[in-house]
């Protein structure tokens, strides 16, 4: 069998792991029982958004039924208010399993990404300034509430 270069074990200490302790700070866009959507903080476009399960995956091969279920359904919710704030159709949606893939972050996301696939900016290089985020993701929150 050949070699994976990748992570297969769960890290409790992944940056992710420490957002949903409540251990670091993130930009929130919307939170149910099963899942988390936030900020991008290197963003590959504006409004870049991640979706993650409250379980703990690796990747995809790890996804619970009801963790997938609840993940898209966020991940629609977001991606219709992207639609509404940012005044477009296009809306990414990417999902990288294993280091291979380019995957950095070892728990479960969905990346959200108003773009096109000829526009998209590179992966996780420019953070974004704060207050940005900050604004997108309170905009993004009112209209998924709405
Ligand atoms: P991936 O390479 O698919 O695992 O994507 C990981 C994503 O997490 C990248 O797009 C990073 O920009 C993003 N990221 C890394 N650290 C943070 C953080 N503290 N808050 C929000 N997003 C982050």
């Amino acid at each position: 069998m050949t070699e994976l270069n990748q992570q297969t074990t769960y890290d409790d200490n992944n940056i992710f792991a420490k957002m949903l302790d409540g251990d670091i700070p993130y930009h929130k866009v919307y939170e149910d029982d099963k899942t988390l959507a936030f900020m991008d903080i290197m963003p590959q476009a504006e409004g870049h958004v991640l979706v993650i399960p409250k379980q703990k995956a690796v990747d995809l091969a790890d996804l619970e039924p009801e963790y997938a279920a609840a993940v898209l359904m966020t991940s629609k919710k977001v991606m219709q208010a992207q639609r509404q704030v940012f005044e477009r159709e296009g809306v990414i949606q990417m999902q990288l399993n294993g280091s291979q893939a380019g995957q950095t972050v070892f728990h479960y996301h969905v990346h959200l990404i108003p773009s096109s696939i000829h526009e998209l900016g590179g992966h996780a290089v420019t953070q974004a300034d704060n207050n940005d985020l900050a604004d997108i993701a309170q905009k993004l929150a009112a209209v998924i509430d709405a």
